[in-house]
């Protein structure tokens, strides 16, 4: 991976997706109680943990002969687990991580690319609805465009994580289908490299997703996301229609914000009329007016109301499935209309962000005050910022969802 990040406005290493999150901790007690199951690494041996789940896998369906060429590589690694473990964190900003990951190079080689193969990106709009733009920024984000796809060997470390008790089963059902892939001839073992969480390709799939939406572009007859171009566009849109991308539809579009702009309305859970946006006085951010149409929207402001502003979309919902972190999907729907053509972004002038620190402080006094922020885990994810909004709402401030000392003073005052 080109860079590490994982949920609710976190950068850290790897795991990025949503159902790998450190808030997913499942007992070893609820896994072993699965019938059928393997058990995890507190009820037995990884000897006797992997020949139960070689006799899962067949009793699945899945060949001898995949089974067989695996197993060499389902090897354990305490390396993957002590990661896993210790994910090292550390925040940014949607400012600090756009301005790194939308850099002018990323964006004028996705633009290149674009014309590289402008038939195939053609051909998967056409089948998927998926624009080129989109499908790129993925690319860029996730590996630069097939540079860097991770050093890890899959099999060993999506094996380890299955064994260790922490998300046994997710894991266990990730190797049952990095077996299904090497059963269909899609890859073999030896060139399964990938992130630490067990993500493949050029735009670091899990196996399951891989094996749900990948597709055969090239007509090779192999479902090839290390090697091959349109097998790694074609089932990226793939993925991203099975998310539910809307053919046609906007993702993300920078505007201009009035200041007397009834602020508690910015937020992902309000869905507005673009015309209601309009008549609040929002309007593109070069002053041009917007479409009065029906078109639901929703205020984006990933930096409160003195920084960025963004009316997002249905399809910003399939960013955040992809990737639930906030700045994430923000920096990766940016760098898509980037690519697209859209010009470099207001900064404007937002408040400094809070340490990550001061957001833990802040997550507990919030919820001391009865507040639900998830974790507490000093990051601003989504539950976070809706506490943020109430609290702000509560204490007579411009409810844009962003913390600012001045907030945190109050807390502390409380
Ligand atoms: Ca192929």
């Amino acid at each position: 991976m080109v860079f590490e990040i994982g949920r609710g406005g976190i950068v850290r290493s790897g795991g990025k997706r949503q159902r790998f999150g450190t808030a997913v901790l499942l007992a070893c007690a609820v896994a072993a109680s699965v019938a059928h199951a393997a058990p995890c690494r507190t009820s037995g041996s990884y000897a006797s943990w992997l020949a139960a789940f070689e006799r899962e896998a067949a009793a699945q369906g899945i060949s001898q002969r995949a089974i067989a060429a695996a197993a060499p590589s389902l090897t354990y690694d305490q390396k993957i687990v002590n990661i896993d473990r210790g994910q090292r964190v550390f925040s940014q900003t949607f400012l600090e991580f756009a301005g790194r990951m939308a850099a002018a190079y990323r964006i004028q080689r996705g633009q290149q690319l674009i014309k590289t193969h402008a038939a195939t990106f053609a051909h998967i709009e056409q089948q998927f609805g998926v624009p080129a733009p989109v499908i790129v920024s993925f690319w860029a984000l996730e590996s630069d465009f097939g540079a860097n796809m991770g050093k890890y060997h899959s099999l060993s470390a999506i094996a380890s994580l299955a064994y260790d008790c922490r998300r046994s089963d997710r894991f266990r059902a990730q190797l049952l289908d990095a077996l299904r892939l090497i059963d269909r001839g899609d890859l073999v073992p030896d060139e399964m490299i990938g992130s630490w969480a067990g993500e493949l390709g050029q735009t670091q799939m899990m196996p399951s997703e891989y094996n749900r939406y990948g597709v055969d572009f090239d007509g090779d007859g192999k479902r090839d996301l290390i090697h091959s171009v349109p097998d790694v566009l074609a089932s990226t849109a793939s993925y991203l229609h099975g998310l539910g991308w809307k053919r046609g539809e906007p993702w993300l579009t920078e505007v201009r914000v009035p200041m007397n702009l009834p602020w508690g309305q910015a937020d992902l859970s309000t869905s507005l009329p673009r015309a209601k946006w309009a008549s609040y006085g929002v309007t593109f951010v070069n002053g041009r007016p917007l479409p009065a149409d029906n078109l639901p929207a929703s205020l984006l402001l990933p930096m409160g109301r003195f920084g960025p502003a963004f009316l997002v979309y249905a399809n910003f919902q399939v960013y955040l499935q992809w990737n639930n972190s906030l700045v994430y999907s923000s920096t990766a729907a940016y760098l898509a209309t980037r690519i697209a053509g859209a010009p470099a972004l207001v900064r404007g002038t937002p408040p400094p962000a809070l340490s990550f620190t001061e957001v833990k402080e802040m997550q507990a006094l919030l919820t001391h005050a009865g507040y639900d922020v998830g974790t507490i885990d000093g990051f601003m994810g989504l539950k976070t910022r809706e506490a943020v909004k109430a609290v702000q709402i509560k204490f007579g401030l411009p409810a844009d969802s962003y913390p600012t000392a001045e907030l945190l003073a109050k807390l502390r005052g409380q």
